[in-house]
């Protein structure tokens, strides 16, 4: 088979070395007989999967002792229902519209109906192209939280300052960019994210919350309140175990490769190439304003819908997956996540250089 680069948004390309370990045990984990799938979720081989997954992500993210770790499940797009219902019931939440996931978290929050949603900065004037400025004095600080995407997968834009919310908990969407930047957990109130990105397969949700924000409503349905889920070490029902065990070993991996720090330096060389390559272009442009432009979602465009047409086409046939841009948006995105190696961005720009010559 040629080599194929998937440069999809999510489920994404995982590290081949992980892959094979859990192909390696698939059928018989640690000479149990039996397969990850198979084991009990209260068995201690699982009990410690699930432990080691935890620890190994405090330590990768410095996560402080004073924030719960939970494996949940219903993507990223359950949290944004969970996050108001358990923290902003009868009070204040603020948004910072950034793209299309910040507009399903702001319009999910106004469902529930007794949340006052306030939207203080958008950057829908300008198709989500940038990251809007906030100041100290926008935010009203008796709000329950304020909200923020860290990375807009389908915009390809990224905060890397934080607003400075005073005494207002940040919540962050960081489901495109958790590993991959190195934040400070200790900034957030809250941080979710869905697996299938940097982390592992779809069907695994994280949430890292801050003790003092769980447990401040008196009856939730237990599948929706952080404090059951807390009390009970993400057992409360059966967590998705499959992919608690690939985390572990994504986890271990971004480890053994040099932490998050490292990950961060080798996707900002990544992006660097394939920027680079776009500025330089006499064909291809990047919608996005410099400064704010993310390191692991790239979309650039021809400015033909032809010609993306035409490219995304020739892609595929040289082993290029996924790399049309999100339906919304057109033309075409690279997503370089953790785990997508340099030669495939190296291979792209010589595509790209190529498809130029011919239809620049
Ligand atoms: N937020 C962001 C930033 C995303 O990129 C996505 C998925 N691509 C979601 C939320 C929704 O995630 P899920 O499909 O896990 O619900």
């Amino acid at each position: 088979m040629n080599t194929v680069y998937n440069f999809s948004a999510g489920p994404a390309v995982l590290p081949k070395s992980v892959l094979e370990k859990a192909q390696s045990e698939l059928v018989n984990y640690e000479n149990s007989g039996m397969s990850v799938m198979e084991l009990s979720h209260r068995s201690s081989l699982f009990e410690t999967i699930i432990q080691g997954a935890e620890t190994l992500l405090r330590e990768l993210m410095n996560i402080p002792d004073n924030y719960k770790v939970l494996f949940l499940q219903g993507g990223a797009s359950l949290q944004f229902t969970m996050v108001p219902l358990n923290l902003a019931q009868n009070r204040k939440a603020l948004y910072i519209n950034t793209g299309s996931w910040s507009k399903k978290a702001i319009s999910e929050a106004k469902k529930l109906g007794n949340i006052e949603v306030e939207v203080i900065a958008s950057s829908e004037d300008k198709n989500f192209s940038y990251i809007p400025e906030v100041r100290k004095e926008d935010i009203p600080q008796d709000a329950a939280y304020l909200h923020i995407t860290t990375n807009n997968t389908i915009e390809g834009t990224t905060f890397y300052e934080l607003p400075d919310a005073g005494n207002v908990p940040i919540i962050a969407d960081m489901s495109s960019n958790i590993l991959s930047v190195d934040y400070n957990v200790a900034d957030f109130g809250l941080i979710y994210a869905g697996a299938q990105k940097n982390i592992g397969p779809a069907g695994l949700t994280v949430v890292i919350i801050k003790d003092e924000l769980i447990g401040q409503v008196d009856v939730l349905s237990s599948m929706l309140d952080y404090s059951v889920h807390a009390k009970n070490g993400s057992m409360y029902n059966t967590p998705p175990t499959y992919g608690v065990y690939m985390a572990k070993l994504v986890f271990e991996w971004i480890k053994e490769h040099g932490g998050v720090q490292k990950m961060e330096e080798l996707n900002k060389a990544k992006a660097a190439m394939l920027y680079n390559e776009i500025d330089h272009s006499t064909l291809f442009s990047s919608p996005v304003t410099p400064k704010d432009r993310s390191i692991n979602n790239i979309p650039f465009v021809t400015g033909s819908d032809e010609l993306d047409k035409k490219f995304n086409q020739e892609a595929v046939k040289e082993g290029f997956e996924n790399i049309k841009g999100h339906r919304s948006v057109g033309g075409m995105r690279a997503s370089l996540y953790n785990a997508f190696p340099k030669e495939g961005v190296e291979a792209l720009i010589q595509f790209m250089k190529k498809f130029e010559a011919e239809n620049g």
